[in-house]
């Protein structure tokens, strides 16, 4: 039987609107499946062991909460999480947690805040946010006559800025996305999806749900083909209507 750990790095900071939502998609996904699931909650103070898991998921959260996990997340945790993604590690990071794993965050008050360095992106916050549903297209989800669409939520002040070996997560159909200029939303490095889509992200796109748990299973177990599948009518029911709301 296969089985997937899943870490949630600091649950109790990193959850706005719900993104734990995230995980519980995933862990129904693969229980569907007769996968098995366990997700371990790590926070400050706690010992992190990247090698134990095999999808490591950060939520998002206001700058408040990025200044009190700062030093733990820098000083105890940073080599950990440079050094998983550098190993292909499977990281699922949203808003907040997204801006972390970047160089630096600038606030719309001109303090500038060291971030994990992790991944070549940058984050200038302003004092307008960035607000709404939307929608953007992910080529790596155009498989088996998926167009890729993804609908999500995004409220954030900082605009990102990826560097030249980073690419974006999607295309901007409606809405803000990475800075609200270049047309791109989130960024792709290794196996590390960032995305400023909060809460119902994998609950609302199942294929992208798919996607993270079918590339997981794969660094896993050499064996490992496809998913099966899943009866995903309602779903899909409610992703389309929500999409052509957006869009108009
Ligand atoms: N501090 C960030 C911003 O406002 C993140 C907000 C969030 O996670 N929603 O840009």
């Amino acid at each position: 039987m296969y089985e997937l750990n899943i870490c949630h790095l600091y649950p109790d900071l990193l959850n706005l609107y719900g993104d734990r939502g995230n995980i519980i998609a995933l862990k129904r996904r693969c229980e569907w499946r007769g996968i098995n699931v366990n997700v371990s909650n790590i926070s400050i103070g706690d010992n992190f062991d990247a090698e134990s898991y095999d999808i490591i998921f950060l939520g998002g959260g206001q700058n408040y909460e990025q200044e009190i996990l700062h030093d733990d997340v820098i000083n105890q945790k940073g080599n950990e999480i440079r050094n998983a993604i550098n190993n292909n590690k499977v990281f699922l990071a949203v808003c907040g947690g997204y801006q972390l794993l970047g160089k630096y965050y600038k606030t719309w008050d001109g303090k500038e805040i060291q971030f994990l360095d992790a991944v070549d992106f940058w984050t200038i916050g302003d004092k307008k946010r960035m607000i709404g549903d939307f929608v953007f297209e992910c080529d790596f989800l155009k498989e088996n006559g998926f167009d890729g669409k993804v609908v999500g939520f995004e409220n954030h002040s900082g605009r990102t800025y990826l560097g030249p070996n980073v690419k974006p997560l999607g295309k901007i159909i409606k809405g803000y996305g990475n800075n609200g200029k270049d047309g791109f939303e989130g960024a792709l490095y290794k196996n590390v999806y960032c995305t400023y889509s909060h809460g119902s992200l994998l609950p609302k796109n199942p294929a992208f749900a798919d996607h993270l748990i079918a590339l997981s299973l794969k660094q896993k177990y050499k064996d490992f083909v496809s998913l099966s599948y899943l009866n995903d009518e309602f779903e899909e029911l409610a992703n389309r209507t929500m999409i052509k709301r957006i869009i108009g």
